[in-house]
């Protein structure tokens, strides 16, 4: 299975001797065999496509988050010089997130609408972060995002109807361990309605362990954790659920076959 969001250049390394080869050896162990490194800034952009560069089953994607405030302004010059990289298979991650920062509403906007400008030039799909920003999520994606070149809602939180309204303009939907939290009924409701060919899976770590670890330090080997919930919910194997995110992961960012 893939591991379609995490941030292994943040991993707490500290039970493999600080060395991240075995933290990727160790997620493959438990089945993860590929994963997309997501960049939340430009200033660690390097560090994040060099690990794509030195391990053959990681990708990389470049993008600056909403909540990063003190991260340089991305530039569409510089969005655009990464997308070229032959690891680089998206933009992002980037969005809208109110619901941790209300106060900068329109930076937050400016810098989604250059990521979505960057993967329409780029004809790279983009990785949404959006919390509590339903409106303007939707509008942004509506006016500036090329709706053949479609992306991803990430660590999804959000309605059903969020959920449909994006579905029709070819995005998909990313679940985390969120899912498996003992409070997220909610969310759970929603991934039933989530059809297969829809879905993807990440661990979104270091963050959002999923239960049984829940508040550990999160690592990519713990997506069958994910894996196994969203699989129980749908009614499905945990195989069949990889073998069909893993053919959303390759219809959504394509140049990972590469
Ligand atoms: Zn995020
Ligand atoms: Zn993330």
């Amino acid at each position: 299975m893939i591991d379609s969001h995490c941030h292994i250049d943040r991993l707490k390394l500290d039970t493999y001797d600080g060395d991240l080869d075995k933290a990727v050896a160790a997620a493959k162990e438990a089945g993860v065999d590929k994963i997309l490194c997501v960049g939340i800034d430009l200033e660690h952009a390097d560090q994040v496509v060099g690990i794509a560069e030195k391990y053959q089953d990681v990708f990389a994607s470049v993008g600056i988050h909403p909540l990063e405030k003190d991260a340089a302004e991305p530039d569409l010059e510089t969005l655009l010089k990464y997308a070229k990289h032959e690891k680089v298979v998206a933009i992002g991650e980037s969005g809208l997130d109110y619901y941790y920062s209300a106060d900068n509403k329109e930076v937050q906007r400016e810098r989604f609408r250059i990521h979505l400008q960057a993967a329409a030039q780029s004809q790279l799909p983009i990785i949404v972060h959006t919390r509590d920003a339903r409106e303007d999520t939707l509008d942004l994606i509506r006016q500036h995002g090329d709706l053949d070149r479609a992306g991803v809602l990430h660590c999804f939180t959000e309605s059903l109807e969020m959920a449909q309204a994006v579905m029709e303009m070819n995005y998909m939907i990313s679940i985390s361990g969120i899912v498996t939290f003992r409070n997220a009924s909610e969310l759970r409701e929603v991934v039933k309605n989530i059809p297969l060919d829809r879905l993807l899976i990440e661990t979104d770590s270091p963050y959002l362990a999923p239960v049984p670890n829940r508040g550990k330090p999160n690592e990519p080997k713990y997506l069958p954790d994910v894996a196994r919930c969203v699989a129980g919910l749908k009614g499905v194997t945990v195989a069949e659920l990889a073998e069909a995110t893993t053919a959303n992961f390759y219809r959504l960012f394509p140049k990972a076959l590469r």
